[in-house]
């Protein structure tokens, strides 16, 4: 999926999250804008993405990290489209009690879920296993894609209007 259906679907995870989760957690403005952008945080593998361009040095020692160390059916989609960064995340909350580390863990975790829509999936089991898993067969950025984006802002104002 491209950059503004990521983001779109940050927000709502975020919103969500904040509304549904069963401890008391702090719900900002700032903290749904967070959740959002670290929604794009899973493609700093892919050298073309937006936040890549934002972080080229960061994106290209990744690059390269990954390409050193990953399968070869892991250089995009691979380790940051895993559950390892959304553990990793819960994990940190855990130990610094910051709702950040929460509202960026759900926001990357609506990307994996969002990619898992496409048809190339994600291995989201890695390490476990490499195997891509998909539950559907959109074609990033073809008009499938588009109905799926403006579901998300369609989502965005129910969740605006009933909150
Ligand atoms: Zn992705």
């Amino acid at each position: 999926m491209n950059t503004p259906t990521h983001y779109v679907y940050g927000l709502n995870a975020a919103i969500l999250l904040a509304n549904n989760i069963p401890i008391d957690i702090m719900v900002s403005f700032d903290s749904i804008l967070f959740a959002g952008f670290s929604a794009l945080i899973p493609d700093i593998d892919h050298p073309g993405s937006t936040v890549s361009k934002l972080v080229t040095p960061i994106s290209k020692i990744f690059n390269w990290v990954e390409a050193k160390t990953m399968p070869s059916n892991m250089k995009h989609r691979g380790f940051t489209h895993t559950l390892i960064l959304p553990s990793i995340c819960v994990a940190a909350y855990y130990i610094t009690k910051s709702p950040s580390f929460l509202y960026m863990g759900v926001g990357i975790m609506s990307h994996i879920v969002l990619d898992m829509l496409t048809v190339a999936g994600v291995p989201i089991f890695y390490p476990f296993t490499t195997k891509r898993f998909r539950f559907a067969n959109i074609r990033t950025g073809k008009g499938a894609e588009k109905i799926v984006y403006y579901i998300g802002w369609t989502i965005l104002g129910m969740l605006l209007i009933r909150y």
